[in-house]
């Protein structure tokens, strides 16, 4: 895109957030590329490579983290429980800061990196839930980030005190997504009139039904993704490059 053209759509983009009444984001992978956490569905992503012999969708199914919780958390202790090792990108950053100028209302995001909250946003509605809280599986004593993420650091698979195996709040492959966040979550696309979608290809379902819903009922759409997403046709603007649309609001 020339430039001129990309500032004269970036200048849309900021009028239209400044004239929205209920402006959401929905975010997915492609954000946290930019702070070194590998994009799952990137075509250099660790999701399409296995890791020890074994597919990250593998490793986040029910199923293997059942049968074999060690191997989830030896994947995790390189993903997600050396969080202070990553920093929120630009578009973390932009997006706290427009919730702190009262213009976003909320973010919906499909990672499970706790960046957003990270970047001081504090409307954070995490669909496919996070590792910021743990259950026990036997008694369903909670257990917080702060209190496991030592332990895996350290090579132990968390049990409770009860002996049960302790399990992050993400939703696992083979699990369903917590029904009262999607119920909102659905009710508040609804509502909305601006969502703007941030480094998601729109191809997990059901949580990228929800930008779909937006536009059911009328939001005006923002994609910024460097890949096509699903819901293009409907984007009243379309961005490819997430670090040069969002160092700019
Ligand atoms: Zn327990």
């Amino acid at each position: 895109m020339p430039s001129e053209e990309l500032t004269a759509q970036i200048g849309q983009l900021k009028q239209l957030l400044q004239t929205s009444r209920h402006a959401l984001a929905f975010t997915g992978a492609g954000i946290s590329t930019l702070s070194g956490i590998r994009d799952f569905r990137g075509r250099n992503g660790v999701y399409l490579q296995p890791w020890r012999g074994h597919s990250v969708e593998e490793i986040l199914s029910l199923r293997c983290f059942m049968a074999q919780p060690e191997l989830f958390y030896a994947w995790a202790k390189e993903f997600i429980y050396r969080l202070e090792e990553f920093h929120p990108s630009v578009v973390h950053t932009a997006l706290a800061e427009l919730e702190r100028q009262g213009i976003l209302k909320g973010i919906y995001t499909q990672n499970i990196d706790m960046l957003h909250q990270r970047a001081g946003s504090r409307r954070v509605k995490e669909v496919h839930g996070s590792a910021s809280m743990h259950h026990c599986l036997r008694c369903g004593r909670e257990s917080s980030y702060a209190e496991i993420a030592p332990r895996v650091m350290a090579d132990e698979v968390p049990h409770c005190v009860c002996g049960g195996l302790v399990k992050p709040d993400i939703v696992f492959y083979g699990e369903n997504l917590n029904e009262e966040l999607l119920e909102e979550a659905f009710a508040e696309m609804q509502r909305t009139d601006l969502l703007i979608v941030a480094g998601s290809s729109l191809t997990v379902h059901p949580a990228a039904d929800l930008p779909l819903e937006a536009v059911r009922y009328g939001a005006k759409l923002v994609i910024v993704n460097d890949q096509p997403t699903a819901l293009d046709r409907y984007a009243a603007l379309r961005f490819r490059d997430l670090a040069e649309v969002f160092s700019q609001l």
